[in-house]
């Protein structure tokens, strides 16, 4: 079946535009939560720090992991996965038995996901494993590679890297420049695979994903299930409309999520919310979310930040504001933000927590109350107090982000949905029982569409929502208005 084919039964087609190249279009309406697309990867590879917790075939968390008994480098979560995976394996793991006798280092993952491309098309080119629609070489070869505006510094490390894989493999089968174009491909084509709650897990390809273009003000979602990867619609999707997700950190201003973008996939970013910035209206946000705050105290207007001159005005009533102070102020914050993070790293919480506390009050003085620095210095500190068992003050911390989460995501973005989920726990464990229903309630809303409502992250957040609405209802009927907390339902 071709590609085309496969698209029209799922309700897409694929068109080509101008600058954009090609875009993946719904030839349907796809309503919010539905699957619009999921795929396998191609290839994938588990980060360093994943593959002693996760099964190399399914990336899943296992506390009952078996190491491949011969190369003793990867591990599977039961006796199917491991013999699902021996095909695609075999050759790796003589590659990693090769390397333990020579003493030599496991190569870094990017390197053994270009292996792994390179060793399964060999097996489907020879027919060991066979090739379906979306899982073939031919549409990992349509993505694009960007090679000519890739710097040189880049293809000289792809080069080298191009001749360890050569090594890696029978050389006989590979072709250096192919592979030097498969890693620029995968530089720009492949997706880091994450856990429901976005922490990073692993790298995978997946090419007809890789098709969907990247909006700033995205109408789906890209989200993992183990390594599955499944793209979901944020809102109704009209019949004709192109399929966006985004590529890159959402918070930021323009400014900065054009440079990311341009830096990782070389183009310029043209979606509705960057066109605002060209128009006047996005001058403010951008200001706000990234910029300082204007100095008049009744003003909640704000500075751009990315100015040279040494006096600057606010967007709002246009009064002026030092630049020059107001950035160093910022330097001298940003020190503070490093030396916390380095203690966050070597699990230093308590001196980790004051570290950030310095900052965020320097950061206050400075940033506009929905600024993206200050959420981030604030939803750090909400994790540490967290795992300092700090539940009032990881609370307090929580609620001052939200409405920064707001501004900055979308309402509908899944990481919004987390954070009113954080809310939710932290006042279930202070014994909120109403409080915590509304917040869980809030975060299932966006989470049953991003996440679907068959997830394990939404199945155990309708657990606690159901155990706070009982413990509610149960509070409004007691006639003395009071509850134990930590009293098992089940028993009342
Ligand atoms: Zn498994
Ligand atoms: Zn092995
Ligand atoms: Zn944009
Ligand atoms: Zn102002």
């Amino acid at each position: 079946m071709s590609l085309e084919k496969f698209l029209l039964e799922q309700g897409l087609r694929i068109s080509i535009d101008g600058t954009k190249g090609r875009c993946l279009v719904a030839d349907r309406i796809f309503t919010p939560g539905e699957v619009i697309i999921s795929q396998e990867p191609y290839s994938s590879v588990l980060d360093s720090s994943s593959g002693n917790r996760r099964c190399d075939n399914c990336f899943n968390l296992s506390s009952n992991l078996k190491r491949c008994s011969a190369c003793k480098s990867v591990r599977y979560c039961c006796s199917s996965c491991q013999a699902y995976a021996w095909k695609r394996h075999k050759s790796e793991c003589q590659m990693l038995i090769k390397l333990n006798e020579e003493k030599q280092r496991t190569p870094p993952p990017s390197l053994r996901l270009v292996v792994r491309l390179v060793i399964k098309r060999i097996l489907q080119q020879s027919g060991v494993l066979s090739t379906t629609a979306d899982d073939n070489f031919e549409i990992v070869e349509a993505l694009p590679t960007h090679f000519s505006e890739t710097q040189e510094e880049r293809l000289v490390l792809y080069a080298q890297m191009a001749n360890l894989v050569e090594t890696i493999v029978a050389p006989s089968e590979v072709d250096l420049k192919d592979i030097c174009q498969l890693f620029c491909r995968l530089a720009c084509n492949a997706h880091t695979i994450c856990d429901e709650e976005f922490r990073p897990v692993g790298t995978g390809l997946y090419p007809v994903i890789s098709i969907i273009n990247h909006s700033c003000a995205p109408n789906a979602v890209l989200l993992f299930d183990g390594k599955r990867g499944a793209v979901r619609a944020l809102q109704r999707i009209e019949k004709g409309t192109e399929v966006t997700i985004s590529y890159v950190e959402l918070a930021g201003s323009t400014k900065s999520r054009q440079q990311a973008l341009k830096e990782q996939y070389y183009f310029v970013c043209q979606c509705q919310r960057c066109m605002k910035m060209e128009t006047g209206e996005g001058i403010l946000e951008d200001a706000i979310l990234e910029g300082y705050k204007c100095s008049v105290q009744q003003c909640n207007g704000a500075v751009l930040s990315g100015t040279d001159q040494p006096g600057s005005h606010c967007v709002t009533c246009g009064s002026g504001c030092d630049i020059k102070k107001f950035k160093l102020s910022e330097s001298a914050a940003n020190k503070l933000l490093d030396e916390a993070n380095t203690a966050t790293k070597s699990k230093d919480d308590a001196p980790a927590r004051k570290l950030f506390e310095e900052a965020e009050e320097i950061q206050k003085e400075i940033f506009h109350v929905h600024s993206v620095h200050l959420m981030r210095t604030r939803d750090a500190l909400m994790k540490i107090c967290m795992s300092l068992k700090d539940w009032q003050s990881a609370l307090r911390y929580c609620l001052l982000t939200l409405p920064a989460y707001e501004r900055a995501y979308s309402l509908k973005s899944p990481l919004v949905g987390l954070q009113y989920f954080s809310l939710g726990k932290l006042q279930w464990f202070l014994g909120n029982s109403l409080e915590a229903m509304r917040a869980l309630t809030r975060a299932k809303g966006i989470l049953s569409v991003t996440h679907g409502s068959s997830s394990s992250l939404v199945r155990e957040l309708s657990g606690t929502l159901q155990e706070a609405t009982l413990e509610s209802a149960y509070k409004d009927q007691s006639p003395y208005g009071l509850v134990s907390m930590g009293m098992d339902i089940s028993s009342l």
